[in-house]
């Protein structure tokens, strides 16, 4: 394949140019670099709705949605309201004050099996102290986790695995040492001997299983029904603990998350993102029992000097009121089949081998493939190739895809009808441009 013409933005190039001189790579997290695509990343100034606009001044519909949170669409005017008003209150007190009571009260009233929730910064917090809690609760040391989810950066989930099952288990991060790494069972998305080997093979060790019931970090790998209830069933006949890592799914696919599609009780669940309507807000919750062993009640130590922050927290209340009041899940589950849809056939209208994975709001562009993609090693290296030159010709078209083949992208409730109009055709002329045809 050829190397894809990049999309060139001086301003951006310029401000990248120096960001590089103070920052590693440039970026304050690894993706924004475009290390998967090629080229100079591209520089906003400003956002609104479903669009964003360059330091250039160049305006792009934006499917990445800041990987998520903005399930509303940029700077929704009910949510600025709020966070101006926040504003004059306080911006932080490290003390006790009624605006996280209220989205605690109002996500434990939603979603049975939050019986309490703890707020903390960012979804990476959120796992790492559901893990501590686990560990802590069942007295055991290791944990399971699944080949191509992603659960933030902590150290025991850094990891990758050998070969199968049999094979050592190693970081994939410098800096995790390789007893930590240890701890780590990974299994393959799609099997449930997987599951089955690895309790049998570590009876009695392992503390939890974390995954993503809707894994959308490597590609959008949509689980069958039968395999997530294996992997609940194994675990609990086994003793270890069900932790819903839902950063992403929870509050986006229905308010209970993939947990209420399912209908399967975690033990544990951890949301961000849509949490916080775009501010860093995280949370972990679950059975009472087990939340109850934090700190300061119990001896799992957890803390944070801006948790439960009262903008962010007054945000993600707005954020869900809204989205509870418009019906918002089934608004954009519909819209975004219907594009999902609509993409797939100018696909193979123009002859481009690409395709569109589509679940609740969640889309991810892929190579053609005549079944389902379930597990990482279904992806093909290609795919990261080709798609490289889809998404420059994407941005020369004025839409703005997350920056790399495996990230999945995300309709919001700005992405009208006439926006969505717009975006399929200038998708439709950048899959012309592509290899492969
Ligand atoms: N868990 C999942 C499923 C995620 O997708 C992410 C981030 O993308 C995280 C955890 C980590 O969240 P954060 O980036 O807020 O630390």
């Amino acid at each position: 394949m050829t190397k894809p013409q990049t999309y060139d933005s001086p301003a951006s190039a310029e401000l990248f140019r120096r960001a590089l001189a103070v920052t590693p790579g440039g970026v304050h997290s690894p993706v924004r670099a475009y290390k998967g695509v090629g080229g100079t990343p591209v520089f906003f100034r400003s956002a609104e709705g479903a669009r964003m606009t360059s330091v250039d001044g160049v305006s792009f519909i934006d499917f990445c949605q800041s990987f998520g949170p903005l399930i509303l669409g940029h700077r929704d005017p009910d949510v600025a309201a709020v966070v101006r008003e926040t504003l004059d209150l306080a911006w932080s007190f490290g003390a006790c004050e009624p605006y996280s009571l209220e989205l605690a009260e109002w996500l434990t009233k939603r979603i049975p099996w939050a019986e309490k929730v703890r707020f903390v910064s960012s979804g990476t917090e959120a796992v790492m102290s559901a893990l501590r809690i686990a560990r802590a609760a069942t007295g055991r040391r290791r944990l399971l986790k699944f080949d191509g989810c992603y659960h933030g950066h902590v150290d025991s989930l850094l990891v990758k695995a050998g070969s199968g099952l049999a094979g050592p288990v190693t970081s994939s991060s410098a800096g995790v040492s390789s007893e930590v790494a240890e701890e780590t069972i990974v299994a393959s998305l799609d099997s449930e001997q997987d599951v089955t080997d690895a309790f049998e093979k570590y009876e009695g060790e392992i503390a939890a299983v974390i995954l993503e019931p809707l894994p959308a970090n490597n590609g959008l790998l949509i689980q069958r029904r039968a395999f997530l209830d294996h992997v609940v069933a194994t675990a609990r006949a086994h003793g270890a603990l069900v932790i819903f890592d839902e950063v992403i799914s929870g509050l986006r696919v229905a308010v209970g998350g993939m947990a209420e599609l399912l209908g399967i009780r975690p033990d544990l669940v951890t949301y961000g993102k849509v949490i916080g309507g775009g501010f860093p807000i995280g949370c972990y919750a679950g059975r009472a029992d087990l939340m109850d062993l934090v700190a300061p009640i119990g001896p799992v130590y957890q803390a944070g000097t801006l948790s439960a922050n009262p903008v962010g927290v007054r945000a993600g209340l707005a954020t869900l009121q809204k989205a509870e009041e418009i019906g918002i899940w089934n608004v954009l589950e519909n819209r975004s089949r219907d594009f999902a849809a609509e993409l797939d056939g100018r696909f193979r209208a123009v002859g481009a081998p690409l395709q569109v994975a589509q679940f609740g709001s969640l889309l991810w562009i892929h190579e053609l493939s005549d079944k389902p993609i379930r597990r990482v090693d279904q992806i093909t290296p290609e795919h990261a190739q080709r798609f490289a030159g889809f998404f420059h010709a994407a941005l020369r078209e004025g839409v703005y895809l997350a920056p790399n083949a495996y990230e999945v992208g995300f309709l919001s409730a700005a992405h009208d009808q006439q926006t969505l109009e717009t975006a399929a055709d200038a998708l439709e002329r950048a899959a012309r441009t592509i290899d492969g045809n």
